[in-house]
C-alpha cells in the first residue's frame, strides 16, 4: 500500500463533481497558474501523510454514514501522486463509486508523459478534467470547470455526456463553521454571481 500527501478531505460535499462526493485534495502542483483558488497546496512539501489503506476506511464510513455516490480528487495536482490515488480509485469502483479527477495536466499531456501511476489512474477514472487554470477565460456554462480552456473526457460509461451542463447539480460553494470556529470554504466561486 502506498503513501499519500494530503492538503485536506471532505467527508461529504455537493459541489465538487456530480451528486454527494466524498473530495480529496493533494499537496504539491508544479503548475502555479495565477489566480489559482489553492495556492497553499503548491509546495512540495509533507502536510498530512496517509497511508491509502486509511483513506479508503474513510470513504467506506463516507458512503455507509453520508451515501456518497463517488470520490473526487483534486489539489494540489493529482497526477504527481497518481500510484497512491490509483490504489484509492480501484477501491472505490470496488465500492460502487464513481472517480472524478481533476488535472492541470491534459489528457494528451498525460498520455504521452507517463508520470508513475497515471494510466492506472486513468483507468480506474470515470470524468478527467483536464488543464490549467486560465483566469482570463472564466468558465460560466458548464458545472465545476474553472476556464473555458478545461475539457471533461468521459473515460468509462458511468456518467452521461453533458452532466457538466446539467444544473440539477449543484455548482456553488459550501460554507462550514466549525465548533472551534474556524470557517471553510469549497466549491467554484467563479459560478457565483457578485
Ligand atoms: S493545476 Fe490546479 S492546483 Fe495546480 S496551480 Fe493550476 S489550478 Fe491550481
Amino acid at each position: 500500500m502506498a503513501k499519500l500527501n494530503l492538503a485536506n478531505w471532505i467527508d461529504s460535499t455537493e459541489v465538487e463533481g456530480p451528486g454527494k462526493r466524498f473530495a480529496l485534495w493533494v499537496q504539491g502542483c508544479l503548475l502555479k497558474c495565477p489566480e489559482c483558488c489553492n495556492p497553499h497546496m503548491f509546495d512540495i512539501a509533507p502536510r498530512t501523510i496517509v497511508e491509502t489503506r486509511e483513506v479508503l476506511t474513510w470513504i467506506a464510513n463516507s458512503k455507509y454514514e453520508h451515501s456518497i455516490k463517488g470520490v473526487t480528487f483534486l489539489g494540489g495536482e493529482p497526477m504527481l501522486q497518481a500510484r497512491g490515488l490509483s490504489e484509492i480509485a480501484q477501491g472505490c469502483k470496488e465500492m460502487g463509486l464513481s472517480v472524478v479527477v481533476f488535472s492541470g495536466y491534459t489528457l494528451e499531456y498525460l498520455r504521452k508523459n507517463p508520470l508513475l501511476g497515471v494510466s492506472e489512474l486513468l483507468e480506474f477514472t470515470d470524468i478527467l478534467v483536464d488543464g490549467p487554470f486560465i483566469s482570463e477565460k472564466p468558465e460560466h456554462n458548464r458545472n465545476w470547470v474553472g476556464s473555458t480552456n478545461q475539457h471533461l473526457h468521459f473515460l468509462s460509461n458511468y456518467y452521461e455526456k453533458g452532466i457538466e451542463f446539467d444544473k440539477k447539480y449543484s455548482n456553488g460553494i459550501e460554507l462550514r463553521i466549525f465548533e472551534n470556529g474556524i470557517m471553510s470554504t469549497n466549491g467554484w466561486p467563479s459560478s457565483i454571481d457578485l
